[in-house]
């Protein structure tokens, strides 16, 4: 029997739970290691800004799952690991030996210096944002003409700028407003040209006040300075940055997702040697994690695992309009109803996958 240990539950870690069988499992001693019970599917965030939907309806019973697969779940953060021991070492100082480890615990938010901590809402990591939301919603309902920023320019910029934008044109404050600020000459810049500038365009039909060439590198006393002596004073402002990798790792992962003959990664806290330019999205960490279910069978087999293929292209639906969605695949973009049919189907199925927990 091998102790086998996965530290996360994030989106790659969730594929392995799903796709191993309670045999499977029952052969050796799993153990998955997180700091929360639950997980936050974040195709939803928008949605929970938009409010649409409730906490309770992105949050996947991530524990529950294990348990109820074979797992021994423990509530706890890995802060180190020794791979010649092959020990981790978690917050409450407690130790776990390892034969097989895999590591899935999001990447590391780019923080921004501040005068004023509290009015910054950092998206990442979910269970952090979760509470500060409720914080945000309870402070703005007395607000008359609540002032968002949003730092970033990706996808989950904009979609966050957008839910944002929704939101307020619900609560019947039209008046207040959203801006994105980018520190790039263009959003969304893994996508072409083109469409960086459909988007840009819906932005500013949405009403939403856009700022390109915008780097962001402090924030003072809820305000931010912008070129030209621009001094724009806010309500709160959202940090959707890109995360980097997560500083636990040693190294990047092989294109069989290792990091060692007997540690693997995934997801946003890895970076691949091959494909240093990789998106880190959820996609891909789930593309990741069905990967690994056969790596790690093979790890436990003393068979080679295989090469992770990267999907040629990636479907994104980014949340535009209370609506409509904007649909992107390759050098395809369509923004309109159907769009966001497809992406609320997608997201039904997803969370679906996890419905005896619920
Ligand atoms: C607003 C927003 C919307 C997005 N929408 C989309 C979308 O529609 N489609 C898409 O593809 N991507 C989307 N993304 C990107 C997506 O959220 C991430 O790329 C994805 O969550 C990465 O998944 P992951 O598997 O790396 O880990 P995560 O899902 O980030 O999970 C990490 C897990 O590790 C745990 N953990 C953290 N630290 C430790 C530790 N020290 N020890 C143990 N456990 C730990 C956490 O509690 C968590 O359970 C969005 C991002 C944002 C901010």
């Amino acid at each position: 029997m091998k102790n086998v240990v996965l530290l996360g539950s994030g989106h790659a870690h969730l594929e392995i739970l799903k796709a191993l069988t309670t045999e499977e499992i029952a052969k050796h001693r799993f153990f998955l290691v997180s700091p929360s019970r639950q997980t936050y599917y974040s195709g939803l965030i928008p949605r929970l800004i938009t409010s649409e939907i409730k906490d309770e309806d992105l949050a996947i019973n991530s524990a529950d799952f294990a348990e109820l697969k074979g797992f021994k779940f423990i509530q706890d953060e890995v802060e180190s690991l020794d791979q010649v021991s092959k020990t981790v070492s978690l917050k409450s100082g407690k130790k776990i030996n390892f034969d097989l480890l895999s590591i899935n615990i999001g990447g590391t938010p780019t923080s921004i210096p501040s005068d004023t901590p509290f009015t910054n809402i950092y998206l990442r990591p979910f269970d952090e944002f979760m509470p500060k939301w409720r914080e945000v919603q309870r402070i703005c309902n007395a607000c008359v003409n609540p002032r968002f920023l949003v730092v970033g320019g990706g996808a989950a910029a904009v979609e966050v700028a957008a839910a944002l934008r929704i939101r307020l044109n619900k609560n019947q404050a039209k008046t207040g407003e959203v801006h994105l600020i980018c520190k790039s000459s263009r959003l969304c810049e893994s996508y072409p040209q083109k469409i960086s500038e459909q988007i840009r365009l819906s932005l500013l039909r949405r009403g939403i006040k856009v700022h390109l060439n915008e780097p962001v590198n402090h924030i003072h006393q809820k305000a931010l300075k912008l070129s030209h002596d621009v001094n724009l004073e806010f309500n709160f402002i959202f940090i959707v940055t890109p995360t980097q990798p997560s500083k636990l790792l040693f190294g990047k992962v092989d294109s069989k997702l290792r990091l060692s003959a007997n540690i693997f990664a995934a997801g946003d806290a890895t970076e691949m040697i091959d494909h240093p330019h990789l998106p880190r999205s959820g996609v891909i960490a789930v593309h990741q994690g069905r990967h690994l279910v056969q790596n790690i069978k093979d790890a436990l087999n003393d068979l080679e695992p295989s090469n992770f293929r990267i999907p040629a292209k990636q479907l994104n639906i980014l949340i535009a309009g209370e609506d409509s969605a904007r649909l992107v695949w390759g050098n395809f973009s369509f923004e309109g109803k159907w769009p966001l049919r497809i992406k609320n189907w997608i997201d039904r199925r997803y969370m679906s996958g996890f419905e005896n927990v619920k």
